[in-house]
């Protein structure tokens, strides 16, 4: 099988507890509605469908969606979330199509023995040494490569992608306690 991934750091999940008017717009003030819509339910009853508003992508839905439900639970405490659904959320669609174009990549990259496609880093070599003292550290020093193909099985050891081969002494524990 041959996946790709990829981590994304800008993960904008987050929730917020509202129970008033005033808490609803300070957490409008921290959201772009137009890149991330919410979710809004209230806190007890978080099952019922019928009063989970996903999808909220202006202040106006949620102001809406907020009312409808203060109508009906007066003095509930309502539960706002960033609706993670990709096509309610334009951080993540991006993230998305970055993996789509690294699989891309991946698959064009072909074993050198069995022509598979998938050939790529499976794992590394730690020890990536200190270019004064030579102490070895936890970073790679080398990549594995691995061909997908199990009965191929190919792999070959490659310098690292970023083509560093050393630390310097600022990063060395030894160096530079
Ligand atoms: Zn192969
Ligand atoms: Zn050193």
């Amino acid at each position: 099988m041959i996946f790709a991934r990829v981590i994304a750091d800008s993960n904008q999940a987050r929730f917020s507890k509202v129970s008033t008017l005033q808490d609803l717009e300070s957490f409008l003030k921290k959201m772009n509605l137009q890149r991330q819509a919410v979710i809004l339910k209230p806190e007890s009853c978080s099952k019922d469908e019928d009063f989970i508003f996903k999808g909220l992508s202006s202040s106006q839905q949620l102001r809406d969606a907020y009312l409808k439900l203060k109508n009906h639970f007066q003095r509930e405490t309502f539960r706002i979330e960033t609706d993670n659904r990709a096509h309610f959320y334009e951080e993540r669609r991006s993230v998305i199509c970055q993996c789509g174009l690294e699989l891309v990549v991946k698959l064009r990259s072909l074993c050198p023995r069995c022509r598979s496609p998938g050939f790529s880093m499976t794992s590394f070599i730690k020890g990536l040494s200190c270019e004064v003292c030579g102490m070895e550290t936890d970073p790679a020093k080398e990549e594995i490569w691995s061909c997908p193909n199990l009965a191929c099985d190919y792999q070959e050891v490659k310098p690292r992608k970023d083509g560093l081969t050393g630390l310097t002494p600022a990063e060395c524990d030894w160096c530079n306690p």
